[in-house]
């Protein structure tokens, strides 16, 4: 079992190195991950400059591959020519922070998953809903259970293809958690307003405002089993096609 691991806040995030360390004992395990953090780059690839990648020599990171790039480039290239041999699970994480509703459309965590899944590998994409790093001994420990049942029985979802789960843990003891729920995307309202600022030379910048509230939280949602203490899996599909709307569209294409 060969395990590629990737993240979004960077390769010295607290998070990568203690899913590195989880996943040790269960399998071979690659690391590629961005030099700089690229949280919310979402799928994008650099194509404006080639890319390069140090080996870390020291600390936890020691052996970690780095790349001057976004979390969908480390993966990209892992899988296009820096491997070796082809990896059987894409693992991305642990986020600083959560993925639920619309933030796995914005997420650099979820799109290194996501990039591992479209080279047909069953990928899996961890964060933990609150910032800070808390208990993230006991998100690791979530993690490496959940690899080592994917690993032991992997879950067989139809249709026949890789799957691509969404995990969010929450940012609790070991001991409060309160088991893993299968989940849908909840909704959020939409993002705060920007923050604006002026620079010492008189122009107006602007920060991009936090994410909305959930509007959508309903139960069955990533963020309602959260909330109740549970470790929330949601599995992921890429087909964005409004199968409702289909017809009608063609409807209205004929009649207008
Ligand atoms: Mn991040």
């Amino acid at each position: 079992m060969h395990i590629l691991l990737a993240n979004d806040d960077g390769y010295l995030a607290p998070g990568l190195a203690a899913l590195h360390a989880a996943l040790t004992p269960l399998a071979r395990v690659t690391v590629i991950a961005p030099e700089q953090n690229h949280s919310g780059a979402s799928n994008s690839l650099t194509l404006q400059r080639p890319l390069s990648v140090f080996e870390a020599r020291e600390g936890v990171q020691k052996g970690f591959r780095v790349l001057n790039g976004t979390p969908t480039d480390c993966v990209h290239v892992a899988l296009t020519g820096l491997l070796e041999d082809r990896a059987d699970l894409v693992v991305s994480g642990i986020n600083q922070g959560q993925n639920m509703g619309e933030d796995v459309l914005y997420s650099g965590t979820v799109a290194a998953a996501i990039e591992g899944y479209l080279f047909g590998i069953p990928s899996i994409a961890f964060s933990q809903v609150d910032k800070g790093w808390e208990h993230l001994d006991a998100a690791a420990r979530i993690a490496r259970e959940v690899v080592e049942r994917v690993i032991a029985a992997p879950p067989a979802l139809e249709p026949a293809a890789p799957f691509l789960l969404n995990v969010n843990i929450p940012s609790l003891p070991y001991e409060h958690l309160r088991g893993l729920r299968a989940t849908r995307l909840g909704k959020r309202h939409p993002s705060q307003p920007v923050i604006t600022q002026v620079n010492p030379r008189g122009e107006t910048n602007y920060w991009i405002g936090p994410a909305g509230d959930a509007l959508d939280a309903s139960e069955g949602t990533d963020f309602h089993a959260t909330a109740e203490g549970f470790v929330s899996l949601t599995p992921l599909q890429l087909d964005l096609t409004h199968r409702a709307q289909l017809a009608q569209l063609g409807q209205w294409l004929e009649r207008n």
